[in-house]
């Protein structure tokens, strides 16, 4: 075993029970391409190339990258690059169409999350193990205390769930915090946002401080008069002191509609 890097997030995964949770999440299927971010020493790896999908491997780690493809060298359904996930642009690769999984170096997880969604044309699931709350963030449904700007901006594109939780006894060395396993089902649903970038901005602005008051949020945010903001908020939702974490992404988009004519 490789010294693990406490840098690059390393946590090794040990627990053959998780490792078929995972792998059973993931269903990889003979033929498909299959990414995995961070393979590490190869716990999900070998089950994946096993699978006879083929595998596209992201490792940073330069001790670690060159060490899987010396182990897989026989397969021929097994690629790895020596390089950062957040610099990976799979048109480029010329990857389209394919899963995604891995047990995510946690200091990057929302990067990797905002990575994720920024490729969401060509990646139709994925499995990644995180940081427990952050799991949940990501997978909450409006109305819960987690609920936020992470998981609103998700739902736009999947459908997640947590697969299962995970003790920090599970990885060698042992993470300071719970994890979780979640799974992503790219939907069909089309929402119509015309500037995501904006959209995206809003949707902060709407979980922004501690009280989360929508109507002053939205009036630091935009010049538009308390009372007019307050006005917009109960005509689109029905309930002028409605609070961010309860709305809905449908009441999200409609809501921002409204307080961008007011704009313009
Ligand atoms: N999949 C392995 C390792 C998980 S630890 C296992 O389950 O045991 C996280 C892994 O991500 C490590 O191998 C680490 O080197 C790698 N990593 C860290 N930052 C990365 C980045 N920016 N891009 C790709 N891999 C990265």
């Amino acid at each position: 075993m490789v010294r693990a890097k406490k840098s690059l997030g390393q946590h090794f995964l040990s627990d053959p029970i998780i490792v078929s949770e995972i792998i059973s999440a993931v269903a990889p299927e003979k033929g498909e391409t299959i990414m995995e971010i961070g393979p590490g020493e190869g716990v999900l790896t070998i089950p994946l190339v096993n699978s006879e999908a083929n595998i596209f491997a992201i490792e940073l780690d330069r001790r670690l990258a060159p060490r899987l493809a010396r182990e897989f060298a026989a397969r021929d359904n097994f690629t790895v690059l020596e390089a950062d996930i957040l610099a990976i642009d799979p048109k480029k690769l010329g990857l389209d169409n394919f899963a995604v999984v891995g047990n995510l170096p946690y200091n990057i997880t929302t990067p990797i999350m905002d990575w994720l969604l920024s490729y969401h044309e060509s990646i139709d699931r994925a499995v990644f193990m995180m940081q427990k709350e952050v799991g949940q963030r990501v997978t909450s449904p409006p109305g819960r205390k987690s609920y936020s700007t992470i998981s609103v901006l998700t739902s736009l594109y999947y459908d997640s769930s947590v697969v299962c939780d995970v003790p920090p006894e599970s990885f060698t060395p042992p993470p300071k915090v719970d994890s979780v396993v979640v799974k992503f089902i790219r939907h069909s649903r089309n929402y119509d946002i015309d500037n995501m970038n904006r959209f995206e901005k809003f949707v902060r602005f709407c979980f922004a401080g501690k009280r989360k008051n929508l109507t002053n949020n939205l009036n630091s945010a935009y010049p538009i008069p308390k009372d007019e903001i307050q006005e917009i908020i109960g005509e689109v939702t029905g309930n002028p002191k409605i609070r961010g974490e309860q709305l809905e992404l449908q009441t999200f988009i409609d809501l921002s509609k409204a307080i961008f004519n007011k704009l313009s």
